[in-house]
């Protein structure tokens, strides 16, 4: 019997982990274009509402990573550099990947939150909390 059993845990232990049924938001793509040697950027506000986030914390982020500076101007986000669409995409998935999806269960239903200044990512459908990169 006890072999039998160690099959069970293994079967159990095999079965494929469950798929992400999450991806219910669809993530769109940055537009926006190049002015002289500035990038504008139209939609940053909505992509960060799509998402649930705070657009100051997205731009902080992308800021940081592509390590340009930048600010929004009524409505528009202006970075000082050119940068690619391509390249800031990239950067919001991994900002998606580390601000939003939760590690545990990978749904999108996270909430960032402070406890004596440190960020964590909580997670509304698991539980699960996790510290996350604090962004000022
Ligand atoms: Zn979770």
């Amino acid at each position: 019997m006890e072999d039998y059993e160690k099959l069970l845990k293994k079967a159990e232990e095999e079965l494929p982990e469950k798929t992400s049924s999450g991806d219910r938001f669809v993530l769109e793509k940055v537009r926006g274009h190049l002015e002289g040697n500035k990038t504008i950027l139209i939609n940053l506000k909505k992509i960060a509402k799509d998402l649930g986030r705070d657009e100051q914390h997205l731009l902080k982020y992308l800021l940081r990573e592509l390590a340009t500076p930048g600010k929004i101007i009524r409505g528009r986000v202006i970075l000082g550099t050119k940068v690619s669409a391509t390249k800031i995409n990239k950067k919001i998935k991994k900002y998606v990947s580390e601000f939003v999806y939760c590690s545990e269960c990978n749904k999108p239903d996270t909430e960032l939150t402070e406890d004596k200044n440190i960020a964590y990512l909580k997670c509304l459908a698991c539980g699960a909390k996790k510290p996350v990169k604090s962004i000022k």
